[in-house]
Parts: structure tokens; C-alpha cells; sequence
């Protein structure tokens, strides 16, 4: 093992995870890791949150400090693009025409912000977050801005929202369902997230699309589909991520919404793996491929293809994860739930303190715990078990949610 080299493309939150796990793992070969930003890794989530609001410092966000590299012997190349994959040699081409040959692959080249595509949308102000830079800049912008916009209505809009409302910016939320976070939530609980929003004092124009931006050079005003016109000079555009799937298309992976892998996160191709927001994964649990963008997603996947790499053959089997953190309501949410019949709560979600679960034909798909804590191995072993549950007693506060055996059907 130690004459070989394990190349990973994208050095984000996966890559980084990956390149940890390899030498955890006693791999003793050459480990290159290539990001086309010019940072370490660092960790995304603060970005649209304490980060944004100026109150975590830059240093807190590093995947890993500088000596993790230099003593794992991690061979870095940062601000450097990998532009091909070269199966048939098993190369990849970075920007600068250096070639490196790879004995195992693993893309971990994450997503990229969907752009509007409308009038005004190149004008100054108007901002897209994936990156620190992007933060600083947003950051920057919130100093001398009179009134912000933010357009989407996902998770994005949501927390910048909070975070600008929390700097003392007035601010607008654009978004095309009724509630923010429709499509994820469902409206019983988006209700939830827009009265918290409204409460806040953030004037939400749901149920709109944006048509345009006006502005001379820099942006004035956002313009909807039905000619309301809301005044902005700060403007966030939240509209979904694209998955980064152009080099692995390319080199003749099958990519569908993502780079297809299998459970142990190996592509069509041999040797070549996917994890990350990239991913598009088979799932044993849910029997189908799912592609997930969060934080705990990435650092896992990008562990276990790291040790799939290296012949290990584990399925990756973890039910989704994820968490929010908006005003004073921190969320966690545990499962996966494309569509559903039914949504529970165990408490009253207007205290703004409680367990919602989606379901299926009896069957929880996914559950969220607001302001409580500790209950995301119980949700996601709910999630796991497939079986009915009698809801009577998934709603009762008495019965404590690890009782799986009071609260499935037989
Ligand atoms: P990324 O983090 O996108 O990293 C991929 C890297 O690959 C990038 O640096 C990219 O530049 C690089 N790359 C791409 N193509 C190439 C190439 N050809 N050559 C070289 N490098 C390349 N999730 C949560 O669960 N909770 C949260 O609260 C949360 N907050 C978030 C806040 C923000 C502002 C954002 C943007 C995301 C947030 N997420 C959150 C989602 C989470 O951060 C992502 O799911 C996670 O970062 C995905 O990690 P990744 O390694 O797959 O991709
Ligand atoms: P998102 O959560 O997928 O939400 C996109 C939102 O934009 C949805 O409300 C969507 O509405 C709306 N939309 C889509 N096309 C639109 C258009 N043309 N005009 C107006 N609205 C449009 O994506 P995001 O908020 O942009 O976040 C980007 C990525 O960062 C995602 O991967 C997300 O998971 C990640 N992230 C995660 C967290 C977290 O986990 N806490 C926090 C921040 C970011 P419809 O659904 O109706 O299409």
C-alpha cells in the first residue's frame, strides 16, 4: 500500500475528512488532496451564522490546522482546479497541466450556488454564499447596507435572515412556496419558521417569484413576478446548489442529479468513489440513490470512502442528518423524507419546543427535535427500524422515545 498514491478532488468538509481518515486507517502511501479555493478546508455552517454575525472567529472554522498536513503528510495543492479525470490512464489533469497519476479517486467536489437568471442579477450587491470569501463580502456589505433582501426560501435565506436581522439590518424574505421551507418541512412546520421570521421583524413575501433586479450599476430594488417592487441595496440569493458532477461527467462516470455510487460510495468506474454533496448514493435502508447536502453527511461519507478505498467493503448506512440554528430555535432533524402522508408533533409547536415526525403509511420517515436535545438517536432508530408506529403513542410526551417497542406496532 505504501507505493501508492490516493488522489481527492475537492478539499472541503469530505475531502478533509477523507484525507484523516486514510492515515487513521494506517495508510502509508502518497495522499494528495486538491481544492481549487485557496483555504484549508474549513467548516461551511458558520458561514450564514456566528460567522456571518462576526461573533466566531476565522481560525475557528479549519477542518484542521496547518500541522495536520505537514505531519500527516497530506500533500495540499491548494488554488488549484483539477480540470480532468483520465480513467483509462487513472490521471488527473490540474489547471496547470500536471498530471497525477492516482491509484484510488475520490471526488468530494461538493455544490455550487444555482444562479438566478433574470434582469439585474450581475448588478453590485447581490451576493451568493458558499465560500469565506462570500461571508466576508456579505459581511462587509451588512456594514453600510439600509435594507437587505434575501431570495429563496430554503436554508440559506432562512439563517442569513436571522443572522442580518440580528446585525439590526431590515430585511425582506422572497420565496416561491407559502411558508419558508415548504418543500423540506412541509407547511405545518414551515408555519413554525415563518411566524419565528415574522416575529422578528422580517417582511416575508411568500408564495412569489422573482423576476428581476433593478439598479444602475448596483442593486436597488427587487422586483417579483406580480410588479411588486421591495426596496434592497443587500441582496442574498438562496435558490438550491448545484451538485459539481462536470469532471466526473466528463470522464465518463454516470452522473443523474449527482455521481451515482453505490453503498460503498464507488462510482461506475473502478477505483473512483464520491462523497459528499456530490454523492448520489444507493441507501440499503431507503432503497433508492440519495444525494444529501449537510455538514455531518460529508464528514461521514468522506470517512467511510476513505475506508472503502481501502478495501474495507462497508456499506454506508447512516440515516441523513442535519441541524439549523436560527434566532433562539436550534433545530435537528434525522431521516429522509422526499414526500409523506401525515406530520405528527409531540408538543405544542407554537412553544417553539418539540418533536415533529413525518410518516409514511405508518411509518416515520424522518423526525426534528426543536430546542430539545438528545433525541436524534432515538429519531433516527425510529427511522431505521422501517416498522409502523402506533402514533397515539408517538405523540404522548409520557412515553420516552427510545421505547421502540412501545411505540412500533408488532
Ligand atoms: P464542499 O464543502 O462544497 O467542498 C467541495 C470543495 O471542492 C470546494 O472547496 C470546491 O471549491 C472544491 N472543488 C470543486 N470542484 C473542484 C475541482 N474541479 N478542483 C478542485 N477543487 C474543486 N449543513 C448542515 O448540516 N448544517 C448547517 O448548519 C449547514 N450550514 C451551511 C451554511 C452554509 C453557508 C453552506 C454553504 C452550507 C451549509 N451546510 C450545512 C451544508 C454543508 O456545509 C455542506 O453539505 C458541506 O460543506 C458539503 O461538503 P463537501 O465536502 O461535500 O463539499
Ligand atoms: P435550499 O435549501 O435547497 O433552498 C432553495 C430554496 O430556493 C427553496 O426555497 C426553493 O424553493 C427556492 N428556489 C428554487 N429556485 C428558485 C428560484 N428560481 N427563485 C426563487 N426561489 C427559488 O438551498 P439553499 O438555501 O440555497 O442552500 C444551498 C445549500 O447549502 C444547500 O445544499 C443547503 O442544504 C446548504 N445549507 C444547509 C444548511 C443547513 O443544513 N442548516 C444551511 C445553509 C445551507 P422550492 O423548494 O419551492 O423549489
Amino acid at each position: 500500500m505504501n507505493e501508492q498514491t490516493f488522489v481527492i478532488i475537492g478539499a472541503g468538509l469530505a475531502g478533509a475528512n477523507a484525507a484523516a481518515q486514510l492515515r487513521k486507517d494506517g495508510f502509508e502511501g502518497r495522499i494528495v488532496l486538491v481544492g481549487e479555493e485557496p483555504d484549508r478546508p474549513y467548516e461551511r455552517p458558520p458561514l450564514s451564522k456566528d460567522y456571518l454575525r462576526g461573533t466566531t472567529e476565522r481560525a475557528k472554522l479549519d477542518v484542521h490546522g496547518p500541522e495536520f498536513y505537514t505531519d500527516g503528510a497530506i500533500g495540499l495543492r491548494l488554488s488549484t482546479r483539477a480540470t480532468a479525470i483520465e480513467p483509462a490512464s487513472r490521471e488527473v489533469v490540474l489547471e496547470d497541466g500536471q498530471r497525477l497519476r492516482y491509484d484510488r479517486l475520490l471526488l468530494a467536489t461538493g455544490a455550487s450556488p444555482r444562479r438566478l437568471e433574470i434582469p439585474g442579477a450581475d448588478l453590485a450587491g447581490v451576493h451568493y454564499l458558499r465560500t469565506v470569501a462570500d461571508a466576508d463580502a456579505i459581511r462587509e456589505a451588512a456594514t453600510t447596507a439600509g435594507r437587505a433582501t434575501v431570495i429563496g426560501g430554503g436554508w440559506i435565506s432562512t439563517e442569513v435572515a436571522a443572522s442580518l436581522r440580528e446585525l439590526g439590518l431590515a430585511v425582506a424574505m422572497i420565496a416561491p412556496g407559502p411558508v419558508p421551507l415548504e418543500r423540506v418541512l412541509g407547511t405545518e412546520v414551515g408555519t413554525v419558521y415563518r411566524d419565528l421570521h415574522a416575529e422578528h421583524g422580517v417582511e416575508l413575501v411568500m408564495g412569489q417569484r422573482v423576476a428581476a433586479l433593478r439598479g444602475r450599476t448596483a442593486v436597488a430594488a427587487v422586483e417579483t413576478a406580480d410588479g411588486t417592487r421591495i426596496d434592497a441595496d443587500l441582496v442574498v440569493v438562496g435558490i438550491g446548489a448545484v451538485p459539481r458532477t462536470e469532471l466526473a461527467a466528463a470522464a465518463g462516470l454516470t452522473v443523474a442529479g449527482g455521481v451515482l455510487v453505490d453503498e460503498r460510495l464507488e462510482s461506475n468506474v473502478p477505483g473512483i468513489f464520491a462523497a459528499g454533496d456530490v454523492a448520489a448514493a444507493w441507501h440499503p435502508l431507503f432503497g433508492a440513490r440519495i444525494r444529501v447536502e449537510h455538514w455531518d453527511n460529508a464528514r461521514r461519507q468522506g470517512r467511510a470512502a476513505a475506508r472503502n478505498m481501502l478495501g474495507h467493503a462497508e456499506p454506508y448506512l447512516r440515516v441523513p442528518y442535519f441541524y439549523s440554528d436560527q434566532y433562539d430555535l436550534a433545530m435537528e432533524y434525522s431521516g429522509y423524507a422526499p414526500a409523506w402522508d401525515r406530520v405528527v408533533f409531540r408538543g405544542d409547536p407554537a412553544s417553539r419546543e418539540f418533536l415533529a415526525f413525518w410518516l409514511q403509511d405508518g411509518r416515520v420517515l424522518a423526525g426534528m427535535s426543536a430546542n430539545i436535545h438528545k433525541m436524534n438517536s432515538a429519531i433516527s432508530a425510529l427511522v431505521a427500524s422501517r416498522r409502523r408506529v402506533a402514533v397515539d403513542r408517538l405523540v404522548d410526551p409520557a412515553i420516552p422515545l427510545d421505547d421502540l417497542e412501545a411505540l412500533l406496532l408488532a
